[in-house]
């Protein structure tokens, strides 16, 4: 009825301005956060099923809220990248993962590529590469030690993102492709790109047993990174039967909570860097 609508409507709009409301509160205080030095980077293995060894660690940003407590990424990224905020915050998280990774090499610990996840408002800034460079000369480390994750959105213009891949490239850091098979990027774009790695997105390793679209999904993924020279990791392993079902695949590199959470540094340290 009419007045049901109204009413659906007046929530409707009361919602919004919760939202809003809700939304700006948060631009206000991620503006903040930086300067109070309240992010943090948890760290989540990589893993080798075939050689059993780590591989390397993908850096997640963790955001620790004065009153709100730990707030996780998906509800502060997207208010990162509306406001600019992103771009400041994404270079806080390289300089840091640099920075930590360092620290571990001059501690004598057994060296690793650490991922960084790069958003597209980073990734077209016009001077990305040299900030990229002065962060690595900055902390003195080997650019190889550094992975940058892309993602398929960042190939829409495709010219100008193979120009920044390939200075991205002979600077000496590694390039993967994060969430591979969610968006549009096709076979021959794809070939161009000056890229290392795909990575699987986790919805196509969920349900390997019950859902035949995604393994096969899976399945044509590690073929074609196979074939492009690509190296493969599939992400969100949660369990031993999707770890095997991989290896049937001949994919063996690994990411997901079957091996591990993402976890502060100090705990990734002493469970995986000394037993290396
Ligand atoms: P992502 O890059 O795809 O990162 C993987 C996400 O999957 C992480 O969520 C990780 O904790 C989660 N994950 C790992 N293993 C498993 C598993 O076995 N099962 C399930 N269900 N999930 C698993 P997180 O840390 O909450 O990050 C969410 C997203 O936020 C990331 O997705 C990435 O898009 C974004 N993000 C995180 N840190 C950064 C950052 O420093 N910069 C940018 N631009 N984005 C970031
Ligand atoms: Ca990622
Ligand atoms: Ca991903
Ligand atoms: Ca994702």
């Amino acid at each position: 009825s009419k007045r049901q609508g109204s009413g659906g409507f007046q929530m409707y709009t009361e919602d919004m301005d919760a939202a809003a409301k809700e939304r700006l509160e948060l631009e206000n205080d991620l503006r903040l956060a930086l300067e109070r030095d309240e992010f943090i980077l948890f760290y989540q293995p990589q893993w080798d099923t075939q050689r059993g060894t780590l591989i390397g660690a993908e850096a997640l940003l963790r955001w620790k809220h004065p009153k709100r407590g730990m707030v996780p990424p998906v509800q502060f990224i997207p208010v990162a990248e509306a406001s600019g905020l992103i771009n400041p915050i994404g270079e806080w998280v390289l300089k840091e993962a640099c920075r930590q990774n360092k620290q571990w090499q001059e501690s004598g610990l057994p060296p690793i590529r650490i991922s960084v996840n790069l958003s597209i408002r980073q990734f077209e800034q016009p001077d990305l590469v040299d900030r990229v460079a002065q962060v690595l000369q900055s902390v003195q480390l080997e650019p190889a030690f550094i992975e940058l994750e892309i993602t398929e959105s960042m190939a829409m213009d495709a010219e100008r993102a193979i120009i920044t891949l390939s200075s991205l490239k002979r600077l000496g850091v590694h390039i993967s492709m994060d969430d591979f098979g969610t968006g549009y990027s096709s076979l021959s774009v794809l070939r161009r790109f000056p890229i290392d790695k795909l990575k699987i997105d986790r919805s196509f390793v969920r349900d390997f047993g019950d859902n035949q679209s995604n393994a096969l999904i899976a399945s044509t993924i590690i073929g074609m990174a196979h074939s492009l020279n690509l190296s493969v990791i599939a992400e969100g392993v949660e369990t031993l039967e999707q770890v095997e079902f991989l290896r049937t695949l001949a994919c063996y590199q690994v990411q997901g909570y079957y091996y591990s959470p993402p976890l502060p540094a100090e705990d990734f340290r002493t469970k995986f860097l000394k037993a290396i």
